[in-house]
């Protein structure tokens, strides 16, 4: 019996792996998603299969979750068992780091994966997960086509002066650049923007890629100007955990004064900041917007004012504003907050309505308003799969 072929897509974060099966005996169809969080903590499986089979929610023993690598192996004998008659044609990773060089998915080859190892320093948290994944990839399916879709690709497009810092030159040279991420999001609402709006498209849009991590992009037709990560993915929006833009001189101070370590106020800014450290409570939007606290509001009001901010710099880059975006976790599901960011911006020509907002509809904005408000559900996963599948078909 002939095997059918797929696409087996993996997104290794800090602490989770993301994968997903699609069929691509023609254009990409999912099969299966799943994901493994808390990976070396307290495990958990949850995994969808279609209509293959009932999905899943398990906790995991550590062994089938101590590292990454074990968590894989976990979520493939998952999908073996369902899916008995697939056969791994490609295997994609989205790769946080691309480096200076990369600005298109690639076959990962021994020396490409040696030079995206030199790229660790620039994401320390998560390209060795992302590369260990590979790895894991390459032993598991020796005969698949492996490729990397990088974060930072995206950007690649962007201006000279976004890619610069004041620094003196050589620092530039040396690869610290504003690299941009969520650069797959990004790619995704791109190509939905020409399939549902070509004129929108063509124009200026800023895309909200609001989730526990979060972003935005200033792009024209299509393609990236501006965008508010920098050289890491902490720059820019307050996110779950996650500062955002903070004077760089804060960090002297904790340093010098509070006699921290440079880890420790690594772990501050990462870990223990953005929604989480403002509201005292929780990194995640829906318990702070339940929660009606003192502080919970005024983490929400920060997330909200960055966004804003943002805004207004981002449309000032691109020379005005056609069309307002909002994806990710947040921008999909939360009327608060698009409803709070919207708020008073008849100025730049937005002008929201409430009740499409309300229904979460795609066009949120009324059709009086000069710039139009969309919401559109991202999906990194089959940016991941399609590029495979080219490769595989120009490899062919
Ligand atoms: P992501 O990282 O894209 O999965 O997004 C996760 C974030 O989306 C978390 O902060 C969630 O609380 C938030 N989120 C998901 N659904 C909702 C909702 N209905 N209302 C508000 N926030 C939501």
């Amino acid at each position: 019996m002939t095997k059918t072929p797929v696409a087996l897509t993996l997104n290794a974060g800090s602490s989770s792996l993301k994968f997903a099966l699609y069929d691509i005996s023609g254009t990409p169809v999912e099969l299966a998603s799943g994901l493994v969080d808390s990976i070396g903590s307290t495990p958990r499986l949850k995994a969808d299969f279609g209509a293959a089979a009932p999905s899943l929610k398990r906790d995991l023993t550590a062994a089938e979750a101590r590292d990454h690598v074990s968590a894989l192996n976990t979520a493939l004998s998952e999908l073996r068992q369902k899916f008995p008659n697939a056969k791994a044609s490609v295997v994609g990773h989205r790769v946080v780091h691309g480096g200076p060089v990369y600005a298109e998915p690639v076959e990962i080859t021994a020396e490409v994966l040696e030079e995206l190892r030199r790229f660790s320093p620039f994401a320390p948290i998560h390209q060795p997960h992302n590369l260990a994944g590979v790895e894991a990839a390459m032993a598991a399916f020796p005969d698949a086509l492996q490729v990397a879709c990088f974060d930072t690709a995206f950007h690649r497009s962007h201006p000279k002066v976004n890619d610069v810092f004041a620094l003196p030159r050589e620092y530039y040279d040396k690869g610290v650049r504003r690299y941009g991420f969520h650069g797959l999001s990004y790619d995704y609402i791109s190509g939905e923007l020409k399939r549902l709006a070509p004129l929108v498209h063509d124009g200026r849009v800023i895309v909200a890629h609001l989730g526990n991590g979060a972003s935005m992009c200033g792009m024209i037709g299509g393609h990236s100007i501006a965008s508010t990560m920098g050289f890491t993915a902490l720059d820019g929006l307050p996110m779950g955990t996650r500062t955002g833009q903070i004077d760089p001189g804060v960090i002297f101070y904790l340093v010098q004064q509070e006699g921290m370590s440079i880890d420790e106020v690594r772990q501050l800014f990462y870990s223990k900041s953005g929604l989480l450290g403002l509201s005292g409570l929780s990194n995640d939007m829906r318990t702070l917007e339940a929660a009606g606290t003192v502080e919970a509001n005024e983490a929400i009001d920060y997330f909200v004012f960055r966004i804003r901010r943002e805004l207004g710099g981002l449309a000032a880059a691109l020379g005005g504003l056609d069309a307002l975006v909002f994806c990710g976790g947040i921008g999909e599901n939360s009327r608060l907050i698009r409803e709070r960011v919207c708020e008073g911006m008849g100025w730049i020509g937005l002008e929201l309505d409430r009740e499409r907002n309300a229904r979460n509809d795609t066009l949120i904005s009324t059709e009086m308003s000069r710039a139009r408000i969309l919401v559109v559900p991202t999906n990194e996963e089959l940016v991941i799969a399609r590029a495979g599948t080219r490769l595989l078909e120009s490899a062919a």
